[in-house]
């Protein structure tokens, strides 16, 4: 007997998550009789934070057609070449982590050996003057790469900013035009099958709306994977130990940095992420290192611009639920899990879990084989950047606050620590084909945190070193050149996307 399959989704939670999810699966399903209802409760609203992307974001764009121009517009977007850390390695120290690749192999050479090889010959040109995207930002210039081809610039690599209420209001319209249905309601109950399905959710008004099914983006309670189906939740506070955010929004004092900041501070970071019509501010904190209330205080003299907002504390657990995918209900969004947000990640794992979930879609009936993999690899995902975000702790040289100290000295995970030492004594990594965040992110934070290999690719001695010099003197001088000559980001968006 064939097996019965899916014939309707309900999503439970209307913010980023359940949208991108709406969006998705409606553009999937929009020529056939699949039903996609979402149920959110205006009572409770969405959480509102959630600003600052990675590339990855453009492509989903893309896959559902969506005018970048538009987004921009409907969204208040600014664009983003990368992240500025300051004060993360010592006190007024700062780095920057580029999207994209840096330079280009110089005879079948990866890039990262020979800048190694040169620096080592007692070149002092940073890093950094080998990156599109850092050289752009620090000039506070932007410009569309593919309207840049045939520079060095063609490469560059871009994300957004973005207000995530706007965005979410974006995507609801997108997904109702492909037949999503829109439920006002707050669930008040789960429903379960003899097998231990999810069969319905019933509404405070006594509607019960019944699937094949479920997708929880509820937030992080986690309404149906936790509350319902009791998944369990995996802490990870004794890597990340920051469980606190307070957030407040200023006016936009018109310098639309191209990039996010991110400042190391007494017990966690601020983030600055500026947008068109205003700037995000939060400060990531550990409360037994910092109260609410001198998190506020910290924030509210980092600022630039007068406040929008009253300051709001959001509590949170970093960590992942034991199966994201459990029965017939896949977790998205802070229902599956939290990392904070240092590197712009968890809009990603949104789309980046939704694509895994449509390469193994299942049937109603949920082979256990699918979801065990989808868990898999959703785990490895996220232990991934846990430990990408670690290395931004564990490599300070900061001593001045107990929590810095305790950076210093906290117990690494095991490939993460693996990870470190092979850079420290081979110079280099292997890139991992699926993994996000590829070798030249972790050289900018190796780079920038002072983490030095011992010396370079020894097969690097073969090199005409001559050639190599007037390779990366030649690369990077066209970079500066054509970025120079590239509009301020306030100039190009002004243009680019006029009110
Ligand atoms: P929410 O926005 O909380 O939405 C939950 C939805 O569920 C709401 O619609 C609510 O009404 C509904 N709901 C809940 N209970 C019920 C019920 N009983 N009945 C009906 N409906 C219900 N991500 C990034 O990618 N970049 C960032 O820079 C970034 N910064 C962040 C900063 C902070 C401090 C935090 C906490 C998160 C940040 N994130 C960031 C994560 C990002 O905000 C979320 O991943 C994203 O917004 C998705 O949220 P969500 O949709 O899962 O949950």
């Amino acid at each position: 007997m064939t097996p019965e399959s899916i014939k309707k989704f309900v999503i439970v939670g209307g913010g980023t998550a359940g949208w991108i999810a709406a969006a998705t699966l409606g553009n999937i399903f929009r020529h056939s009789e699949v039903e996609i209802e979402l149920v959110e409760s205006d009572d409770i609203g969405v959480i509102g934070v959630g600003e600052a992307t990675i590339p990855p974001l453009l492509t989903i764009l893309e896959s559902l057609g969506i005018d970048l121009v538009d987004f921009i517009k409907h969204t208040q977007a600014s664009f983003k070449l990368g992240i500025q850390f300051d004060d993360w390695h010592t006190i007024g120290e700062g780095y920057f982590h580029p999207f994209g690749t840096l330079g280009r192999s110089i005879d079948g050479h990866d890039f990262f050996q020979c800048w190694l090889k040169s620096k080592a010959e007692g070149d002092d040109t940073p890093l950094m003057a080998h990156s599109p995207e850092a050289v752009l930002a620090q000039q506070g210039r932007f410009f569309l790469p593919f309207e840049a081809q045939g520079t060095p610039l063609a490469s560059t690599t871009f994300a957004l900013h973005l207000d995530a209420v706007l965005a979410g209001k974006y995507l609801r319209k997108f997904a109702e035009k492909s037949g999503v249905k829109r439920t006002e309601g707050l669930v008040e109950s789960v429903s379960r099958s003899d097998k231990g399905l999810i069969k319905s959710v019933t509404l405070q008004s006594g509607v019960e709306i019944a699937g094949d099914f479920f997708i929880d983006c509820s937030g992080f309670k986690g309404l149906l994977i936790e509350e319902a189906l009791e998944t369990g939740y995996e802490d990870w506070s004794e890597f990340l130990p920051c469980n606190r955010a307070v957030t407040v929004q200023t006016e936009n004092m018109g310098d639309t940095t191209p990039y996010t900041i991110a400042t190391a501070r007494a017990a966690g970071w601020t983030w600055r992420i500026p947008l068109q019509h205003r700037t995000g501010n939060g400060y990531v904190f550990c409360d037994k290192y910092c109260s609410d209330e001198e998190a506020i205080e910290t924030l509210l003299s980092s600022i630039e611009g007068q406040p929008l907002t009253e300051p709001r504390v959001i509590p949170f657990t970093t960590g992942v639920r034991h199966k994201a995918w459990n029965q017939n209900c896949l977790a998205l969004g802070l229902a599956q899990g939290f990392l904070e947000p240092l590197e712009s990640t968890a809009i990603h794992l949104v789309s980046k879990s939704l694509a895994l979930f449509v390469r193994l879609f299942p049937t109603a009936e949920c082979d256990t084989q699918l979801s065990d993999e989808f868990n898999r690899r959703v785990r490895q995902d996220y232990e991934e950047i846990r430990d990408f975000l670690v290395l931004h702790y564990c490599t300070t040289q900061r001593d001045d606050t107990p929590f810095w100290r305790w950076c210093q000295q906290m117990e690494l995970p095991v490939k993460l620590k693996a990870k470190l030492d092979l850079f420290k004594v081979h110079g280099g990594l292997i890139p991992g084909t699926e993994e996000l965040f590829q070798p030249t992110s972790w050289y900018a934070v190796f780079d920038g945190m002072g983490v030095e290999p011992v010396g370079y690719n020894p097969t690097l001695d073969a090199i005409d070193y001559h050639k190599l010099k007037q390779s990366l003197h030649s690369g990077k001088t066209a970079i500066q050149t054509s970025a120079a000559t590239q509009p301020s980001h306030d100039e190009f968006l002004r243009t680019y996307c006029p009110a």
